[in-house]
């Protein structure tokens, strides 16, 4: 799959973007915004693609020089910048602004993508509006954004919006089971964990993955722990960071089913349907509003963590929030048994 054809589900903003180059009316910025996983990165290129192309202008060939360049990320014309240390530093931001001062070396399109805009410094930010209040030529700059409530305003205003789609569950699944050939099952799970967002559901059908999803879900599933297992998983992988996000995301999608479940969701609304019984059986040991404040807690963590709270503080007041939760629990189970059989 190559340039617009490997966005599936994401037809509307693609139609939007060659209507935009045919027209004759491609904007000075867009920003694109959308989760983690969403396909930004892919489209913004795909639309580089589609400008640079000479073989099928508006819709990008995949094959010719100046399409291969531009997925190689070597084309002269474009520059990409992303966060160096978590930020987008004010040098990065000239160097942009120093291509686009020049001639386009080929065509006559200047592209430059801003990756994870939202981290741009105040002073990089600043710089980097100069720019778009002073558009030049035939350059187009694109800011791809998770959080673009981040963005200076003034940014935000010169910019054509364009929000990436959350592909229905169903349509990232049949695309795991044909592409990927996952089970039914997985293709299932994979896709729920996904949210939406095809990018992510391709990261987590790699082998290596699924095996670590298979793992946590097994200690998610197991009888002892409930939750507290996984996440003592994820601590003997202190080392990836990667890994704890992730375990994080499969402990919310398990403890929505939960909620959903002990509000008498049907089965076909759950995410994690090949383990059912498991977790109707856990659901009936929590209460929907601890269950909801166990969601928090870990959404809390999550948010902390993006932060760059420090990792082990963070997990460990999870720890004890989350074991506290089951204490409650089970305290409250005593009590109700020994309401039941003392009447
Ligand atoms: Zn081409």
């Amino acid at each position: 799959m190559q340039g617009f054809d490997s966005l599936m589900g994401q037809e509307t903003v693609v139609q939007r973007l060659q209507r935009a180059i045919i027209s004759g009316r491609v904007a000075h910025a867009y920003l694109i915004t959308g989760a983690s996983g969403s396909g930004k990165k892919t489209l913004a290129m795909a639309f580089a693609q589609a400008l640079f192309c000479t073989d099928q202008p508006g819709s990008a060939c995949g094959t010719c020089s100046d399409c291969r360049r531009v997925e190689a990320g070597n084309h002269p014309d474009m520059i990409i910048i992303e966060p160096d240390a978590g930020r987008i530093k004010i040098d990065q931001v000239r160097r942009l602004k120093e291509r686009f001062a020049l001639q386009a070396y080929e065509g006559s399109w200047k592209v430059g993508i801003v990756v994870g805009a939202e981290t741009m410094t105040v002073e990089a930010a600043n710089s980097l509006l100069k720019l778009l209040e002073e558009p030049s030529g035939q350059a187009v700059i694109m800011l791809l954004s998770t959080s673009p409530s981040m963005l200076l305003p003034t940014i935000v205003s010169r910019c054509q919006r364009i929000a990436m789609k959350r592909i229905p569950r169903q349509v990232i699944a049949s695309f795991l089971e044909r592409e990927y050939g996952l089970s039914p099952q997985t293709a299932a799970v994979v896709a729920g964990l996904a949210d939406g967002r095809l990018g992510q559901a391709k990261e987590f059908a790699k082998g290596e993955n699924l095996v670590r999803i298979e793992q946590l879900l097994s200690a998610l599933a197991g009888r002892e722990g409930r939750g507290l297992e996984a996440l003592r998983l994820a601590a003997q992988l202190d080392a990836e960071p990667e890994a704890l996000e992730f375990t994080l995301q499969i402990l919310t999608t398990w403890l929505r089913d939960m909620l959903l479940l002990a509000s008498g969701c049907p089965r076909d609304m759950i995410v994690h349907q090949d383990r059912y019984d498991e977790l109707l059986e856990q659901s009936r040991l929590y209460s929907p509003s601890a269950i909801m404040q166990a969601i928090w807690q870990v959404e809390d963590a999550v948010r902390a963590l993006k932060g760059n709270a420090n990792r082990r503080l963070t997990l460990d007041a999870l720890f004890y929030q989350l074991a506290d939760l089951n204490s409650f629990s089970r305290a409250s189970e005593v009590y109700k048994y020994g309401k039941s059989s003392g009447s």
